[in-house]
């Protein structure tokens, strides 16, 4: 999979998910042992509906990010449990965040992690798609501040003056026969989703847009790639177009 992938520290969102799924074991246990306090006899049956629920989802969640790690440690795809890892890494996010919060670690640094672990898992669940099936979703702060054409919904509309990549990008999308898409937000994102049914995205963002993207998105493969920002965010970004066209090239074969 080449150098794709290999700068980034996966390690900060799985150990802050295993921290978190330990909290949900320790509270149950914990509830456990009040359940059982005769002083609480009146809250004890409503306590071991709970911590019984708490136990069973903290063994599926655990269960969930063993089959990641595994799949990423072993470039393996578990078909029939992608749901579970799904939705243990989705569902189980805010409170990573919360988590990570609390531990004083960035909140941008935990989202470049979980993307990072969900690009290995998209990765290994989409070699065999065709073209076609892939749609890339490009941000319009790409596009130059001063331009005065309207890109968002046609692409097209673009007079490839040279001032930003977005004539590069239309040229890989146009070579490599992929679907593309530039987006102002989370709504027309949806709506580009709804028109050209993708079986996987290629997303080009930020780390906050990307993660609540990828999150939105579920259980639809989204593959992100973080913008760069030059000059800040959300004016003249820019996108690693090699990386783009590797992560094309190995990953989605398209
Ligand atoms: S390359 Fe296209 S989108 Fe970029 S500034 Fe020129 S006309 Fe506008």
């Amino acid at each position: 999979m080449s150098g794709l992938h290999k700068d980034v520290k996966k390690r900060t969102f799985l150990g802050l998910l295993l921290a978190v799924l330990l909290f949900i074991v320790m509270a149950a246990v914990y509830l456990l042992l009040f359940a059982r306090d005769p002083v609480a006899s009146l809250s004890r049956n409503v306590m071991m509906v709970v911590t019984a629920a708490l136990l069973v989802c903290a063994v599926l969640f655990l269960c969930g990010l063993f089959l990641a790690i595994l799949s990423i440690v072993q470039n393996r795809n578990f078909k029939h449990l992608n749901w579970l890892t799904g939705k243990t890494l989705f569902l189980l996010y805010p409170l990573v965040v919360y988590c990570g919060r609390l531990l004083h670690i960035a909140q941008e640094k935990i989202q470049h992690s979980f993307i990072a672990v969900n690009n290995r898992l998209v990765a290994n669940r989409t070699r065999q798609l065709k073209p076609g099936e892939v749609l890339l979703l490009l941000p319009h702060c790409l596009q130059n501040g001063s331009c005065a054409y309207k890109i968002t919904r046609n692409a097209d509309n673009c007079r490839r003056c040279g001032k930003c990549q977005v004539p590069e990008l239309l040229e890989l999308a146009h070579r490599k026969k992929i679907m593309m898409d530039i987006v102002s937000g989370g709504t027309l994102a949806r709506q580009a989703i709804l028109k050209y049914r993708p079986r996987a995205i290629v997303a080009v963002a930020c780390e906050r847009d990307l993660s609540s993207g990828i999150l939105d998105s579920f259980p639809l493969p989204v593959y992100g790639v973080v913008n760069e920002r030059p000059e800040g965010p959300c004016m003249n970004t820019r996108v690693d177009l090699a990386l783009l066209e590797e992560t094309f090239n190995t990953i989605f074969k398209v």
